[in-house]
């Protein structure tokens, strides 16, 4: 190792990458460097999870004022300010970004600001400084980026979560394409912070690969509360009528004039010009770079986590991804993440919950299972007016009674997966669900009050 400049070279400061360094510099004492071509924090601080729970908590204002003069409060005409939002927004981004750069620092990292490329299995090329370094082992972290239909005929008028989040001023009418978590949250924030705010889908609802129940109540939920959603239909063409104004040709023969168009149609592998032909690393079809349970790539010393490997995109996973290979790299006991039963959420408004097997999945699986279900108006709302409902919903494995999945659509979703989490992960049954007492008077009690299994009305009248 002592012939190479690092014992470990870290391409990419985002969520994977950062835990990675720092653990293998500051815990296994490896001499480490990390180069980083934009801010270090990556997506999720920089881009993604961070700043869009600003945005988020932002636009769900909209509704509260109105919400709080059931409570006896009364708000005269509340105004929103878009520049004071992102400017916050950008200076917490900015101390975050400093924390994560002081704590590498701390570790013992050296940061390096410019772009890596793989010039051959142990050779890194900084591409600003234009100097090569080599390392004993490196570690592909590199993130995802906002996928763009390149062949669609207008498509650079659009823009990605990337830029959504400095945009000069909140747009008029927006219309946002896709149905995934992105599409969705993105819809959610225009719409409450006062956008017109279309929603284009090429499927029927909304969410697809999360349980058909949570499906059903995002989509009914973005209609009640005011997004137009379009379904089975994408663009054809994409025209600036003017600067800042576009029309929007649809499949479906329909024209939406706009002055803002947002793809959220997925996110690629960044692997783009990063060298892994030059060092012998496989990537997928996709331009994901294949790796093993222990996130190793087929070249013994090089390594990869987080969304570059396209295995669960979400950031507590390439958190986890990193801990776990800083363990394999540097002692005896090599570590592998277990990708099942990941808890998730997606801050819709309401939001979601889920963790482990949808009904169908579980059906698929295990033939015999038991669902629970409930569906209710929250207590807060009786004096808001609000027809917001709650959603929840337990899969229990029929055999040995053991809840294999959780689904819930309704306030405080993301909060209460965590703990529902903890209990699919611990593998626990439905009556051990049932002894523990209830916290009253909680969305989540229903939780552990659900008794009666459910019947779908068409079997129920049948009997
Ligand atoms: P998703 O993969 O979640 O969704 C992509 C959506 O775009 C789907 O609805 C898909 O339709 C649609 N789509 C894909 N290709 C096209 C196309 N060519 N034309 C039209 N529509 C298309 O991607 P996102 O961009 O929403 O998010 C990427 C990932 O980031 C997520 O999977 C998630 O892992 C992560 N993320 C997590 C968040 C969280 O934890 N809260 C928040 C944001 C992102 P179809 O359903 O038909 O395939």
């Amino acid at each position: 190792m002592a012939g190479y400049d690092h014992d470990l070279f870290v391409i990419g400061a985002g969520s994977g990458g950062v835990r990675a360094a720092r653990l293998s510099a500051g815990t296994y004492g490896a001499r480490v460097a990390i180069a980083e071509e934009h801010r270090v924090g990556g997506t999720c601080v920089i881009r993604g999870c961070v700043p869009k729970k600003f945005l988020v908590y932002a636009s769900e204002y909209g509704h509260a004022f109105a919400h709080a003069e059931g409570y006896g409060w009364t708000a005269e005409a509340p105004t929103f300010d878009w520049p004071t939002l992102i400017r916050n927004k950008d200076d917490e981004i900015d101390r975050l970004s400093a924390i994560y750069w002081r704590n590498l620092e701390n570790a013992g990292v050296e940061v390096i600001e410019d772009r890596a490329v793989l010039e051959d299995a142990h050779t890194v090329r900084l591409v600003k400084q234009d100097k090569t370094v080599t390392a004993d082992k490196i570690l592909i972290a590199t993130g995802s980026t906002p996928y763009r239909p390149y062949e669609l005929e207008g498509q650079e008028h659009a823009i990605t979560s990337n830029e959504a989040f400095h945009l000069e001023k909140l747009p008029e009418h927006v219309v946002v394409a896709g149905g995934g978590y992105i599409a969705c949250e993105f819809a959610g924030i225009f719409n409450g912070l006062g956008a017109e705010t279309c929603l284009l889908y090429r499927g029927d609802t909304v969410l697809r690969g999360f349980d058909m129940d949570v499906r059903t109540a995002v989509h009914a939920e973005l209609k009640r509360k005011g997004v137009r959603v379009i379904t089975h239909t994408v663009f054809e063409k994409i025209e600036e009528l003017a600067p800042g104004r576009y029309l929007c040709r649809l499949s479906n023969g329909s024209k939406i004039e706009c002055d803002c168009v947002m793809f959220a149609i997925g996110r690629v592998p960044n692997t783009d010009g990063l060298g892994c032909a030059a060092a012998g690393v496989a990537v997928t079809d996709k331009g994901a770079v294949r790796v093993d349970a222990f996130s190793r790539t087929n070249v013994d010393n090089i390594f990869a986590v987080g969304d570059v490997t396209d295995r669960v995109q979400l950031t507590p996973v390439a958190i986890r991804e990193g801990a776990a290979v800083a363990k394999t790299m540097w002692t005896e006991s090599p570590e592998t993440f277990d990708h099942a039963t990941i808890a998730s959420a997606v801050f819709t408004q309401p939001p979601v919950g889920t963790v482990g097997l949808t009904e169908a999945a579980a059906r698929k699986e295990f033939g015999a299972i038991d669902i629970y279900k409930s569906d209710f108006r929250p207590m807060k709302h009786m004096l808001t007016g609000d027809e917001e409902r709650v959603m929840m919903k337990l899969v229990v494995r029929r055999s040995d009674q053991v809840v294999v999945g959780v689904h819930m659509v309704g306030v405080d979703a993301g909060e209460i997966i965590q703990l529902a989490g903890i209990a699919v992960k611990a593998g626990l049954t439905k009556a051990q669900w049932d002894e523990t007492c209830a916290v009253h008077p909680t969305v989540a009690e229903e939780l552990v009050m659900m008794r009666e299994p459910f019947t779908p009305p068409e079997l129920k009248a049948a009997e």
